[in-house]
């Protein structure tokens, strides 16, 4: 491979620009990775890490990259440890009204051969003791997903990729892409310290960094940006919860469940004014280590003005609202909260906000809180559809 010459250069190392990169791989490509900071700390290494194509409308191209994206992690984890746990996801109901809309996802999905299995009340219980019981009106579980440890995942699979195609990928670090031109049939890579790169594409996959590269293009795209506010328990001593857990509120939140007729008996008023506000719903996902990852809540803003959503501080009263509302769902033998932290990502209207300059540079971003679960599946999609 010549150093500076590649068949595809990808900006950002976040999930969109890592499986973008792995695509093109194995596609047979010469494939340069660039990221501004020393190692990716943006959405895809503050996330939950739930692999959930259960949350897609079923049928849906969206829920289908996540299905794609779930084997793919099922795939590498075969060959090398990306981290990547198979318990499965399970939705908690709260009332008879929530559990009817499970039921009717669960047949809406059965329909599409994604098997998963309803629990009553005392079933779950029993699979997960832990749950408050007044709370827990039944369950619906997908065996098949996948949980992630996103504070390690991208950089294992970057690894990955340098143990696996050696010969043909290079990636730099702490190295912020300044400027992405086409010239002929060629496009012009230059970074902080001046050198340039060239390669027949680029893909750049910048999450929600808008003022670098084609600010002007971002300026009209319709992106809007989301903060997220995320705590982390200390390590249980005691208490274990395998898999992804979603609670009512996700079932008022995600897209799979409003697609179903019977979304239409949940009652909005149920749904607590702060958690309204806040954009709260409750998950739990428990790290290897033991503790338990609570969150999130959504706060929204334009590009233009993300820099207003407070960005220096977590707001303390949203961590009490959510605190509040997961101990009425769970019970845990250590409350005592050892981390907080704030994730942002960006996303659009159409799921995605995908636009080509000239023929070979295309931006990619936007993909929104969906993008553990799908964006492997999407960039395989994307890579073929532009690299052929
Ligand atoms: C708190 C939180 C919880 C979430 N939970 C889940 C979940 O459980 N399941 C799920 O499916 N999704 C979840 N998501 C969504 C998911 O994390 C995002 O959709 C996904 O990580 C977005 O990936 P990305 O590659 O577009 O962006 P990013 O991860 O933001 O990556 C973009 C990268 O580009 C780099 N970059 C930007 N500009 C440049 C430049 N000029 N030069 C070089 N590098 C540059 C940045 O440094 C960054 O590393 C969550 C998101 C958040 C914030």
């Amino acid at each position: 491979m010549i150093q500076n010459q590649f068949d595809l250069i990808v900006v950002g190392a976040g999930a969109l620009g890592v499986f973008h990169a792995y695509h093109a791989l194995k596609a047979g490509k010469t494939v340069l990775l660039i990221e501004k900071d020393k190692r990716a700390q943006e959405a895809t290494v503050r996330n939950f890490g739930q692999v959930v194509p259960s949350g897609l409308v079923p049928g849906s191209e969206w829920h289908q990259y996540g299905r794609i994206a779930t084997a793919l992690y099922k795939e590498i984890q075969q060959e090398f440890n990306i981290g990547i746990r198979p318990n499965g996801t399970c939705y908690i109901a709260s009332n008879e009204q929530e559990m009817t809309v499970l039921e009717e996802l669960q047949q809406k999905f059965a329909a599409e051969d994604y098997q998963s299995s309803l629990w009553t009340a005392a079933e779950a219980l029993a699979h997960y003791p832990m749950l408050q019981k007044d709370y827990a009106a039944g369950a619906l579980f997908f065996p098949q997903e996948v949980s992630a440890e996103p504070e390690v995942l991208i950089h294992r699979v970057l690894e990955y990729l340098s143990f696996k195609f050696e010969d043909r990928f290079v990636h730099r670090n702490n190295c912020p892409v300044v400027d992405v031109a086409q010239n002929g049939t060629a496009v012009t890579v230059q970074v902080s310290d001046k050198k340039e790169y060239k390669a027949a594409h680029c893909f750049i996959c910048s999450g929600r960094e808008f003022k670098l590269l084609f600010p002007e293009v971002f300026a009209g795209s319709g992106l809007i940006v989301s903060k997220l506010n995320m705590m982390a328990t200390y390590p249980q001593q005691h208490t274990k919860l395998p898999g992804n857990i979603l609670t009512g509120l996700s079932i008022r939140r995600y897209e799979s469940f409003s697609s179903c007729d019977s979304y239409a008996l949940l009652d909005p008023a149920e749904v607590p004014a702060d958690c309204a506000a806040y954009g709260i719903h409750i998950l739990f996902k428990q790290r290897i280590d033991g503790s338990v990852i609570i969150g999130d809540s959504h706060q929204y803003a334009p590009i233009q003005e993300q820099d207003d959503l407070n960005i220096f501080y977590n707001d303390m009263a949203i961590n009490e609202v959510m605190l509040r509302e997961a101990k009425k769902i769970m019970q845990l033998d250590n409350w005592a909260i050892a981390q907080n932290w704030t994730g942002f990502y960006a996303q659009h209207e159409d799921e995605i906000f995908c636009h080509t300059i000239g023929d070979r540079i295309h931006i990619v971003t936007g993909i929104g809180g969906k993008g553990m679960t799908t964006a492997a599946g999407f960039a395989q999609h994307h890579v073929s559809a532009i690299l052929g």
